[in-house]
């Protein structure tokens, strides 16, 4: 599931690739019409000889401000993919790990818009949860508000994290971390990371936890999404081949995936890996108290 580090990387890299671009052709797959908001017709006519004035994201939500001063909203969801064509076919990819993505549009190809120039975006979606919708100013600060602080507002300090951890001190800390409306953006790789970086198992209820590992976590929150987005993500793939390149974090990541595999902080554990609220989580029972 792409996450926070993830969107951030696409939206960077789309920022200096379809801006002020004049959108000539709209294409949306029969089996997507139910994902695209209002109806497909109106949709095409909100988008058709307009441009993208400028692309903005909030925790996992890209949002891009149309010349219309209409906003289309794109969330990847669990398998969602942007794959940005340039008129000469050079790729540019993020979110999804999708492979063969060489392979423009394929069968997972659910949205085409192509601009004057014929550089093309395409939307790819494996298993139909992400969806495009475009909302007026109203629309799009409904929208917003729904997503809680993330970790690079202003509002995002230590004071805040204890509030919110008031209020929801019955939760296991690693479900608390993933609770999107309280905090938005971390998902379940750099929530098992920042887990393991402020030694506390996932399993542990946020009222157990102690003031010092209360400021690990608040410290960490935000050091682990920062090099995450610095190194373009974990499942992020760029300018790809057909192997199709990951994202430079992968290297980084201390304790998700590596179940079976001994601890790289203390040695002696061996990385457990258990479903925490249905989300599968990798700690170390050793050193992580
Ligand atoms: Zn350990």
């Amino acid at each position: 599931m792409p996450e926070l580090p993830e969107v951030e990387t696409i939206k960077r890299d789309l920022e200096t690739r379809i801006l002020k671009k004049k959108i000539s052709k709209v294409w949306v797959d029969e089996g997507f019409v139910k994902k695209i908001s209002p109806d497909v017709a109106t949709f095409f006519q909100l988008l058709k000889g307009k441009v993208f004035n400028k692309i903005s994201r909030r925790a996992k939500l890209i949002y891009i401000e149309i010349s219309n001063k209409m906003f289309l909203l794109i969330h990847l969801k669990m398998t969602g993919q942007l794959v940005f064509q340039a008129k000469k076919g050079e790729l540019t990819v993020g979110g999804h790990p999708i492979v063969n993505v060489t392979d423009l549009p394929n069968k997972f190809t659910r949205v085409i818009i192509e601009f004057s120039d014929k550089s093309k975006l395409f939307f790819n979606d494996i298993r139909k949860f992400g969806y495009l919708k475009i909302v007026d100013q109203e629309g799009l600060d409904e929208q917003l508000l729904k997503t809680g602080v993330e970790p690079f507002d202003r509002e995002y300090k230590f004071e805040y994290l204890l509030e919110i951890m008031k209020r929801r001190s019955n939760l296991k800390i690693k479900t608390f971390l993933l609770e999107q409306k309280l905090l938005a953006g971390l998902g379940n790789i750099y929530a098992d990371e920042v887990c393991f970086l402020s030694e506390v198992k996932p399993t542990r209820r946020v009222k157990t936890l102690k003031k010092s590992e209360k400021e690990l976590i608040f410290k960490y929150i935000k050091k682990v999404l920062a090099k995450a987005i610095k190194h373009r993500g974990t499942s992020f793939n760029t300018y790809v081949d057909s192997d199709g390149k990951t994202g430079g974090y992968q290297q980084f990541l201390k304790v998700y995936g590596r179940q079976g595999e001994s601890c790289l902080r203390c040695k002696k554990g061996v990385i457990e890996k258990q479903k925490i609220n249905g989300r599968s989580s990798s700690f170390c029972p050793h050193c992580q108290k």
